[in-house]
């Protein structure tokens, strides 16, 4: 990925192509809605990747919503880095749950 990349994902262009793609597919995994699963999802798939047809970046036609799972499958390479997150996700939650416990307990 480079800087073209990166600064397009904050463009208002791709802000609306995405909440388009959002709506006209309900929130909904398009991967799983193909199996038949229900999945609700935020992330907006870009079906030919940026790299390989910048023209088509806000083509709703080239645009699907995807679960993270989905996603993952599609992007193997990021495979690595979000399992790292979830990890870090994870233990963010563990923090979360002893300052709850630490907040009862002063309450006493
Ligand atoms: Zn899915
Ligand atoms: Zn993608």
């Amino acid at each position: 990925m480079t800087d073209k990349y990166i600064r397009f994902y904050h463009t208002k262009a791709w802000q609306s192509a995405r909440k388009l793609a959002l709506v006209r597919d309900h929130y909904l995994c398009q991967e799983c809605l193909r199996e038949g699963i229900i999945t609700y999802a935020r992330i907006v798939h870009h079906i030919i990747p940026l790299r390989d047809n910048w023209s088509k970046r806000c083509d709703l036609d080239n645009l699907e919503t995807i679960c993270p799972e989905h996603h993952n499958q599609d992007h193997p390479e990021k495979a690595t880095s979000n399992k790292q997150e979830a990890k870090h996700l994870h233990a963010q939650k563990k923090r979360a749950d002893v300052f709850v416990f630490h907040a009862n307990h002063e309450l006493k």
